[in-house]
C-alpha cells in the first residue's frame, strides 16, 4: 500500500517530547513561546500565537477583527470547509467567490464583483500552498475591507519576496498531519499588528487579560508537548520543503502532458502542502489507484455542493476544480519506484 501522507517525525521530536515530560510543565510553558518565536521568524512577522488547530486560528482571526452578525466575508467556493465555517460560526455570512481552476485560488475579478457595503474581509486561501495573487486581490477590494490569509497549507511558501503568513492583516497556519510542519493537531495566527496579537492571545486563553476578563474567550491553547514537536519540525522546514520540491519535480517530469500538474506564478515559491493534479475522468483514476494499492483523494471541496452552503452559485471554476482535482501520495517515504507506480496508473488510464 502506498500511503497518501506520512508525517516526517523521528528521534528529535521524541526527545523534545521527553524533555517536556521531564519539565513537568505541559501547557503554557516555555515551549509555547519558543515555537511562536520560530513561527514568527519563518513567516517574517512580529507575532505568532500558537493555537489548537488551523480552524481555531481562523476562528480567532475572524473574532479578533470584530467580524459578527450582519457582516459578510468573502471566501473561495473551492477550499477546505473550515475557511467558511468559522465565518458562519462567528455569526457572519460567508459569501462564496469562484476560483480560477488553473490556480485553484480565488479570482481577483470575482472578489471585486462580490464586494457589497457589508463586506468586512476576504479570507484568502493559498490553496495546497500555491501563493494567491496578492497585489491583484488588494486592488480588488475597497480600503477598509481586510485581507486575511488562510495560509494553512502555505508555511514556507512565498509570494515574490514575501512570506505567506505575512501578507494579510492576520495569517492562519495549520499543523494537521497533512501539512508540512505537523504537531498532530495545531495551528497559529501570525501578524505584525501588536494590538490584534494581544486580543488573540486573550481570546485563546478564556478572555483573560492579566487578572481581569474584559470579554469572554475560549480555550484554544496548544500544549507544550505539541509546541516542542512543532519547534523540532520547524527547524527542518527548509529541508522538508526542499524534499517536497524534489518529489514534486519527480512527479511533474513523469506527468507532464498526462495531467495538469501543480504550478505557481514566476518568482513565487509553492508551499506544496499537497500534490494535486487536474484530470478528466478523475473518479476512474481514483478507482484505478485504489485498485493498485495506492491511496489517493479528491483535492478539496466545492462548498456550494455541501448542504451548509448550497444556496449560492453557480461556480463553474470551483466545479471544474472539484470534479478534476486529485491528490496523489506525497511524503518523503516515497521512493522513485513508488512514484513510478503512481504515474504509470495515470498514464495507462
Ligand atoms: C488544513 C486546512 C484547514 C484546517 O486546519 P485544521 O488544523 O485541520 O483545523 C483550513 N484551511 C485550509 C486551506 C487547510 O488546508
Amino acid at each position: 500500500m502506498i500511503r497518501l501522507a506520512w508525517p516526517d517525525l523521528g528521534e528529535e521530536e521524541l526527545a523534545a517530547v521527553a524533555a517536556v515530560f521531564e519539565s513537568g510543565q505541559l501547557t503554557m510553558g516555555p515551549k509555547v513561546a519558543e515555537f511562536e518565536a520560530g513561527l514568527a521568524e519563518a513567516c517574517e512577522v512580529e507575532h505568532a500565537i500558537a493555537v489548537s488547530s488551523g480552524t481555531a486560528a481562523l476562528h480567532l482571526a475572524v473574532l479578533a477583527v470584530g467580524i459578527g452578525p450582519g457582516d459578510e466575508v468573502l471566501v473561495p467556493a473551492y477550499t477546505f470547509p473550515a475557511t467558511a465555517n468559522v465565518v458562519a460560526m462567528a455569526g457572519a455570512t460567508p459569501v462564496l467567490v469562484d476560483v480560477d481552476p488553473e490556480t485553484m485560488n480565488v479570482r481577483p475579478e470575482a472578489v471585486a464583483d462580490a464586494v457589497t457595503e457589508r463586506t468586512r474581509a476576504v479570507l484568502v486561501v493559498h490553496l495546497f500552498g500555491r501563493p494567491a495573487r496578492w497585489a491583484e486581490l488588494e486592488a480588488a477590494v475597497p480600503e477598509g475591507v481586510l485581507l486575511l490569509e488562510d495560509a494553512a497549507g502555505a508555511l514556507g511558501a512565498r509570494r515574490g519576496d514575501r512570506a505567506c503568513g505575512s501578507l494579510g492583516r492576520l495569517g492562519c497556519l495549520s499543523f494537521h498531519p497533512r501539512k508540512i510542519v505537523t504537531t498532530g493537531e495545531g495551528g497559529a495566527v501570525t501578524t505584525n499588528d501588536g494590538e490584534l496579537a494581544e486580543r488573540i492571545r486573550s481570546l485563546r486563553h478564556h478572555g483573560w487579560r492579566g487578572t481581569d476578563m474584559p470579554a469572554p474567550g475560549l480555550n484554544y491553547r496548544l500544549p507544550d508537548i505539541l509546541c516542542a514537536v512543532g519547534s523540532s519540525q520547524l527547524r527542518r522546514l527548509d529541508a522538508l520543503l526542499a524534499e517536497r520540491e524534489r518529489l514534486a519535480a519527480s512527479y511533474t517530469e513523469r506527468l507532464a502532458g498526462v495531467v495538469e500538474t501543480p504550478s505557481s506564478d514566476p518568482g513565487d515559491r509553492h508551499g506544496l502542502q499537497a500534490y494535486v493534479v487536474l484530470l478528466e475522468r478523475r473518479d476512474e483514476a481514483l478507482d484505478a489507484l485504489h485498485e493498485a494499492g495506492i491511496q489517493a483523494q479528491i483535492g478539496t471541496y466545492a462548498l456550494h455542493r455541501l448542504t451548509a452552503y448550497e444556496d449560492q452559485g453557480p461556480f463553474p471554476g470551483a466545479d471544474a476544480a472539484f470534479e478534476r482535482g486529485l491528490a496523489l501520495p506525497f511524503h518523503n517515504r516515497l521512493t522513485e519506484e513508488d512514484i513510478e507506480r503512481v504515474c504509470s496508473v495515470l498514464t495507462d488510464l
